[in-house]
């Protein structure tokens, strides 16, 4: 149905390569030592390379677009917008922002009626620990090791993977604490259980030790992505808001990447019948058609600013473009049912047939996930659990990996020793098949490099 690429097209796709070469500067990289890939055009689930290739988006660009690419009723609505009114200071009202606020409020879980918009998911977590220092008078911030919350400053200092700066600025008051994390506990666990109780154990003690009078909020992503989409073992994140609430800590739970469907639940928290204080989100919004992030905001943080100012905003929240995106995208994942979707794909087909491809390649140390939420993760070998490159780092048996699943037509999400399978919501199981099909051949490159 789609045209094919012209050549006029890939000519103008080389002339914006060299272009981005002389004067684009990329983010995380060494400008030097990456090769960007050229994307001309993306509908649904695929896109074109610059030399007109068409490639099966199992990354949603970051987790990002859950509904694909160019989805019609997205894009009308933008247009239409962009037609009545492009932008308007953040202290008036205007009808798109009105409208995806309601949204999102009816589907935030409990209490979270109020939104605090931003423009992506680190400024969101910024405004978070914010609202709870003013909310608690407190300053401390915990979060967990193996975390990414965003690369703004604050944002990079609670994050806890080892990506760290040269000259590391550090942001007063943040604490790291170890996450549950079965596949490789810190805590010597043998069972989901025994990973549970200690691991809530081991946090309580970081509660005590740092002082709970100090600690204003408790920053969580409800399932750790970026740091390898390791869904808690049972009763964790319920113990983790009997803690918080324990000792009066503000919980934040991050979905900025589980958010909005891609669990196969409106919010991941959900899955653990969980209601945090603060809820923050961006990506799957408006799946990135324009920038967009926010904070769902619980009533007793909300009361705290009604006769006090909330001393923060930005020229863009709540942008009209980006909040009619909001509303369109919304509405779409109802109409079609893209949450339910997604719960059918992680269960009927990803789940079972990662499980039946892990079995086969010696490379998978283990597949976890939810909805279209899925990691694999990558050793030398399956008894000690060595990683194919470290965490923070990269490898020869990875890049290798990576290219084969290029070769095979997929867009894959890599990172350290992770293929994150996380395809949009609403991808066909034909399409969600074949992309595991091309894993599947490509994970023998991996194979090769095991011990
Ligand atoms: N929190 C989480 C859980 C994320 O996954 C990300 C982005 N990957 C962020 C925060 C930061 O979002 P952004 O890049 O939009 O600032």
């Amino acid at each position: 149905t789609t045209p094919l690429v012209t050549d006029a097209e890939i000519e103008a796709g080389r002339q914006a390569w060299l272009l981005d070469r002389a004067h684009v500067f990329h983010s995380w990289s060494a400008q030097d030592q990456i090769k960007p890939m050229t994307v001309l055009r993306a509908e649904g689930s695929h896109i074109w390379d610059g030399e007109g290739n068409r490639l099966l988006d199992f990354s949603s660009q970051l987790v990002n677009t859950n509904i694909g690419h160019q989805h019609p009723k997205v894009v009308a609505a933008i247009q239409e917008q962009a037609a009545k009114l492009c932008t308007i200071a953040p202290q008036h009202v205007n009808d798109a922002r009105s409208e995806a606020a309601r949204l999102i409020a009816g589907i935030t879980p409990g209490d979270l009626n109020h939104v605090f918009f931003t423009n992506g998911g680190a400024d969101a977590v910024e405004h978070a620990i914010r609202m709870a220092r003013l909310h608690t008078g407190r300053q401390k911030v915990l979060s967990a090791y193996r975390s990414y919350h965003g690369g703004t400053q604050l944002a990079v200092n609670v994050t806890g993977d080892p990506r760290r700066f040269p000259n590391d600025y550090s942001s007063e008051g943040v604490v790291h604490f170890m996450p549950a994390y079965p596949y490789r506990s810190y805590f010597g666990s043998t069972t989901e259980a025994e990973e549970t109780e200690r691991a809530l154990r081991h946090l309580e003690d970081m509660i005590v030790l740092e002082g709970p009078q100090n600690i204003a909020a408790l920053i969580l992503e409800t399932v750790p992505g970026t740091a390898g989409i390791y869904v808690p073992p049972a009763g964790y994140l319920q113990g983790v808001r009997e803690l918080t609430r324990k000792y009066g800590i503000v919980y934040i739970a991050d979905e900025v990447m589980a958010g909005f469907g891609r669990t196969g639940r409106w919010f991941a928290v959900e899955h653990w019948d969980v209601v945090p204080d603060l809820l923050t989100f961006a990506k799957g919004v408006n799946s990135g058609y324009v920038p967009l992030g926010g904070v769902a905001v619980s009533e007793a943080i909300f009361d705290t600013f009604r006769e006090r100012v909330y001393p923060g905003g930005l020229t863009y929240s709540g942008h009209p473009l980006a909040c009619a995106a909001a509303v369109a995208t919304i509405n779409a994942m109802r109409d079609d049912k893209m949450v339910e979707n997604a719960a059918r794909l992680g269960e009927e087909v990803i789940g079972p047939r990662l499980r039946e491809i892990a079995a086969r390649h010696p490379s998978v140390g283990e597949v976890r996930g939810l909805g279209c939420f899925w990691s694999v993760e990558l050793v030398k070998d399956r008894a000690t659990r060595e990683p194919l490159a470290a965490y923070g780092g990269s490898s020869p048996a990875m890049n290798e990996l990576v290219a084969e699943l290029k070769a095979g037509g997929l867009m894959p999400f890599a990172n350290f020793n992770r293929i994150h399978v996380v395809p949009p919501l609403n991808t066909s199981d034909a399409d969600v098949l074949h992309g595991l099909e091309i894993l599947d051949a490509a994970l023998d490159a991996a194979d090769r490099h095991t011990n």
